[in-house]
Parts: structure tokens; sequence; C-alpha cells
């Protein structure tokens, strides 16, 4: 697997961006590490989601990219996979749930995107995007639950590790696992002893539960600001991965959410979304105990005005 993501590394030469990694010295001294932040919330369509769909889409055979693509993701998966589309000339739908956040849609379909309502009340976004596939003979590019995805994924790790070099810890943030499984292989192969810890939403709590217990349990709409992590379950092939290459899986409050965003705005001047501050969180409220050379995976910066203007001005103002 991590020669997958050695030759993904390669196809998104020239395509996606390398994100810089950012130091913070007041974090270090407050938490007693070196820490480095790899900034995905600076990829193309703002997020490390770009990686994993450049890497499936450009590998589709002349026929498939003819016949067109389609995913369901209301967030960061559908933006990136539209652009990717746009960007390689294939037709893309979108399923998206009729309530999905107005910015986001837009944002899809000024990519080019053929947007599909469907009510979530009545069916699931799976089952429409099967069905259109039968009927127009799309290829699904799932939003992590596909090896060309999670490899994609693996390669924001992989450049950190590449320009950092030794790391003693990486944090990542867990949805449905296709960014922690990708970031703890390649952690994995690069650095055997590098403690890969995953973070979730403690409202979003399935992964860390399925890694615990060893066994599949599923959160329905976690009611988490963290809208990236809101997915249901890890999927049938990053569970098996994260139970095999993650060290460790923690949870955050949605207070510790909140001043992690607030502290990369005010202390880093990033434009963070919820999702990708997890790791932040952790360090900030001492969920994970910091120590030596810490990586941690900004994993993207797609945040509404209105939201970022209500966390900026709630609680502490300035941590
Ligand atoms: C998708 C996403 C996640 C979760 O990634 P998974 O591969 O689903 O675990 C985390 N943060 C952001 C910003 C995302 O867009």
């Amino acid at each position: 697997m991590f020669e997958r993501i050695r030759t993904a590394r390669e196809r998104l030469r020239g395509h996606a961006n390398v994100t810089p990694v950012m130091t913070c010295r007041t974090l270090d001294e407050s938490v007693g590490a070196e820490v480095f932040f790899k900034c995905e919330n600076l990829q193309r369509a703002g997020a490390f989601k770009f990686r994993g769909a450049f890497n499936a889409i450009s590998q589709l055979t002349d026929e498939q990219r003819d016949r067109g693509i389609i995913t369901y993701s209301s967030g960061n998966h559908a933006q990136a996979v539209a652009l990717v589309g746009r960007l390689l000339r294939v037709r893309t739908t979108v399923v998206m749930p009729g309530n999905a956040p107005k910015v986001k849609r837009a944002a899809t379909e000024a990519y080019g995107a053929t947007v599909i309502d469907y009510d979530p009340e009545k069916t699931t976004r799976e089952e429409i995007a099967n069905i259109l596939k039968t009927e127009h003979g799309y290829t699904i590019i799932p939003p992590f639950d596909h090896l060309d995805i999670i490899a994609g994924q693996g390669t924001a790790a992989f450049e950190l590790f590449e320009e950092v070099k030794a790391l003693d810890m990486l944090l990542v943030p867990c949805g449905g696992g296709g960014l922690l499984s990708g970031s703890a292989i390649a952690a994995k192969s690069i650095e055997p002893t590098c403690r890969v810890i995953g973070i979730e939403p403690e409202l979003a709590d399935d992964a860390t539960k399925s890694f615990h217990t060893k066994t599949l349990h599923t959160v329905k709409n976690p009611p988490t600001i963290a809208d990236g992590t809101r997915t249901p379950s890890l999927g049938e092939l990053t569970f098996p991965l994260v139970l095999q290459h993650v060290d460790d899986m923690r949870t955050v409050s949605e207070t510790a959410i909140v001043e992690a965003v607030q502290f990369l705005f005010y202390r880093m001047k990033m434009v963070v979304e919820p999702s990708g501050a997890l790791g932040v969180a952790a360090l900030l409220s001492a969920e994970v105990s910091a120590t030596g050379r810490v990586g941690v995976i900004i994993s993207g910066g797609n945040i509404d005005g209105d939201l970022m203007s209500k966390i900026l001005s709630s609680g502490k103002k300035r941590p």
C-alpha cells in the first residue's frame, strides 16, 4: 500500500499544491513539544480531498471518462471531485441532500458539476448514486472507502515527513478514515516508531469506539460543528486499515474545537474549518500529551463567513 502512496505522489506532482508546513512557538511552549502543521487548508479546493480525488479520477480509462463520474457528499469531497472533473474534462454529477449548505452547493456547481438533490428522510445518497450509475454508466468516486482515494490522502503525511524528517507523533482528523488510514500507512512505512493518533469529535466518536472494541460502531447524523467528520462510520477498507496501522484514537469536545479554530485564526493567522482543527484541539485541551516532534494535519479550511464570525466572537475572544 505504501507503494500506492508513492505512486500517487508522482501522479499529483504539478497538479496538487505541496502545502506549506507551519510552526508556532507559542503553541510549542504551551504544550512542551515541537509541533509541525501540514496546512491542507491551503490545498486546491480548500482541503486534502483534492489529493484522493485527483489520484482516483486521473487513473480512469478513456471510456470511463467519457461516460462521466458520480459522487455523493455535501462537503469537501464534492468540491474536490467537481474541480478534478473540470481539470480532466470529465462530466461530474454530485448527489447532495436538499438541505446541504448553500455555499457548498454553489461552490460545487461553480466547478461545473451537476448537483442532484435527494431527500435524506426518504432514501440514501448511495442508493441514488447507484441508480444513476446503472442508468448512465457513471463511475462512482466514493469519499473515503477506495484504495486510490486512501493512497491519495496519504500523500499529505508523506510530504510532511519529506520536509521535516523524523516525527515522534502524528495527529490526524478522522471521519470515514480515508485520511487517517493513508496517513498512518505513510507514517509507519517511513518512520515505524512514530505514534499515529486519530482525532474525532466526542459527538461523532464512532471510529474511536470501533477502534477500542474492534467492532464497527455507527453514529447517525452527529450534531458536531466539525461537519467533515459527520460520516456515520469507518468503511469496509478503512476500518481494518485503521485497526492495523493506527496506535490510538482520541476525542475532543465541541468547546475544544471552537477554541482551536480561534487559536489558529488569532495566533497563526490561518482560516481553518472545525474538522481541520481537531489535531490542534487535542493538543490545546491536553487530550493528547505531546512530546518530542509532533506532526498535525490541518485537513481543511472551507468555512462559511457566518460560522467563522460566530466562532470568533464566542467564548473568550483571544485564547
Ligand atoms: C473529509 C474531511 C475529514 C475526514 O476525512 P476522512 O477521510 O473522511 O476521515 C477531515 N477534515 C476535513 C476538512 C475533511 O474535508
